[in-house]
């Protein structure tokens, strides 16, 4: 089998044993042979689909995937594909589930999105914020059921309460079997004679909720944080979504980031960059000495260990690169010019005309005396 089981089964790699089961039912029941017949296509994407399930439900295959991605087995479904040719599509279900009456016509709940930002420095160390949003709960008056005060939904007589009819059709091959949802109760199960009024008959109402996540240390932008269980309210005994915390960190105008990495630029004055110096900068977490060598050039760079970031969740702390460039002095006076002349002669450089020459310095520099 080719392509990642995760994704054929459209579920990150820290779904849970109850997401993997419920990714794999819905896309079995999208591909079974039952639903789709003759069709070739469903029925290689569903042998994939349980042969993926297969790997991933059994917590003992699964780890060995995830440290190998490689199955160990011949790739195949639990007693091989033909198990899947002999039953049909209700028993299956049956089988696979252990429920047995009705399907049950649980609708999970949807998942949902939220934004935190925090500054550079609070990456760090982990940092909590509080956060609002809103979220579909099960409606307070009803209990969730959709059903006014005092009356209970009642179950669809059309469907015997399995959201679901089959129908049995004669063909040459065969007798086969096609499930389609309930006209009546649109799936449901249930039909609601009197609808509760707060959330007309939807069991689901819009609530604020307010919830403190801690954001570990060493987040980068665009991070997300998964809190299960915080998104919108499932119906009818559906699991409740999840909530998705996307981390943003804002810019820092004295640092830039790389990974773990931290860059920010540092000017030197001509001489201190001549003759080497030693004083604090402001590194994100407090002062920090650097040492600059004699004869520091534009773009040189000291590398501090354990000044960056930390890794994700907390350890060892990356570099803080210090990129040196040297600031020219804007102005002189004529005391420090004279200095500045005898230097450069000391040096033996060609003679420096200063700001006489040239039509600017004709212009401005006459002012200036
Ligand atoms: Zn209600
Ligand atoms: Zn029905």
């Amino acid at each position: 089998m080719s392509g990642d089981l995760y994704q054929i089964l459209g579920v990150s790699r820290g779904a849970s044993g109850d997401e993997i089961k419920s990714a794999y039912r819905k896309l079995a029941k999208q591909y079974h042979p039952d639903v789709n017949p003759g069709d070739p296509t469903a029925e290689e994407k569903f042998k994939e689909v349980s042969a993926a399930y297969d790997v991933l439900s059994d917590p003992e295959k699964r780890a060995r995937y995830d440290q190998t991605g490689m199955v160990d087995e011949p790739m195949g479904a639990p007693g091989g594909a033909d198990f899947f040719q002999n039953v049909g599509f209700g028993d299956l279900f049956e089988a696979f589930f252990g429920q047995a009456g009705p399907r049950s016509t649980a609708v999970d709940g949807d998942d949902l999105r939220a934004e935190v930002q925090i500054e550079l420095k609070d990456v760090l160390d982990p940092s909590e914020r509080t956060l609002t949003y809103r979220r579909l709960a099960a409606c307070e008056t009803c209990g969730g059921s959709g059903a006014a005060e005092g009356t209970r939904p009642e179950r669809c007589r059309n469907c015997e309460g399995r959201g679901s009819v089959q129908r049995v059709q004669q063909t040459m091959l065969g007798s086969i079997r096609t499930s389609t949802p309930c006209p009546v109760c649109r799936g449901a199960g249930q039909v609601i004679a009197d609808p509760c009024r707060t959330c007309q008959g939807r069991g689901l109402a819009a609530k604020t909720e307010t919830l403190t996540v801690t954001i570990p240390a060493g987040v980068d932008d665009g991070n997300t944080l998964r809190v299960v269980g915080k998104g919108s309210d499932g119906i009818r005994g559906g699991q409740p979504g999840d909530l998705f915390v996307i981390v943003r960190v804002a810019e820092d105008e004295r640092f830039e980031r790389d990974g773990q990495d931290l860059h920010m630029e540092c000017a030197l004055t001509f001489t201190q960059a001549a003759l080497g110096d030693r004083f604090e900068i402001d590194g994100l977490s407090g002062p920090i000495e650097v040492t600059v060598a004699p004869g520091t050039q534009p773009n040189d760079q000291s590398r501090i260990k354990g000044e960056g970031l930390p890794r994700l969740n907390g350890g060892s702390r990356g570099s803080l690169f210090v990129h040196y460039t040297i600031a020219v002095p804007k102005k002189v006076t004529d005391e420090e010019a004279a200095l500045l002349k005898q230097f450069s002669a000391l040096r033996g450089e060609k003679e420096i005309t200063g700001d006489t020459g040239g039509f600017l310095g004709g212009l401005f520099g006459k002012k200036r005396r």
